[in-house]
């Protein structure tokens, strides 16, 4: 559909390697709505949210860690702690009973930010299964 051309087309910069606005966020550069932080990962609310509550979680450090196609064994622990890091978010904004946690990844999935984060999505019903 037209629908999902644009979609795409949207997300066709693809994996370049280059910084992105979240290294901007991290920097405290540009200004965001920041849920948990620790010393390895940061949560802040979506620009765009698509739920009630709609938080990103992210790697401080994004190294290679553009996409999670792109993971290595070297990468297990961080992607351990942004799991956890999920837990701590829904817990926080009080969505245990129901939250989604999504990872885009790559132009088929519609990623539009080459690094590497989860969506948490919860406070409302979700369906399945997802577009
Ligand atoms: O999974 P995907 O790469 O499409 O998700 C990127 C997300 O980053 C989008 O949900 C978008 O709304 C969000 N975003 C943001 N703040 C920005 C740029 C993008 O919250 N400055």
């Amino acid at each position: 559909s037209n629908e999902e051309a644009a979609a795409k087309a949207a997300a066709v910069d693809a994996d370049s390697g280059a910084p992105t606005i979240f290294d901007k966020i991290i920097a405290k550069e540009i200004p965001a709505s920041i849920v948990y932080e620790d010393e390895k990962v940061l949560a802040f609310r979506d620009i765009s949210p698509q739920a009630p509550v709609h938080v990103l979680v992210i790697p401080k450090l994004r190294g290679g860690l553009t996409q999670l196609g792109k993971a290595e064994p070297r990468h297990v622990e961080i992607l351990g702690q942004l799991l956890y890091a999920a837990k701590i978010v829904a817990e926080k904004e009080g969505i245990l009973d129901g939250f989604r946690v999504v990872i885009n990844n790559g132009p088929d999935a519609c990623q539009s930010v080459y690094h590497l984060h989860l969506h948490i999505l919860g406070g409302r019903q979700m369906k399945w299964p997802p577009g």
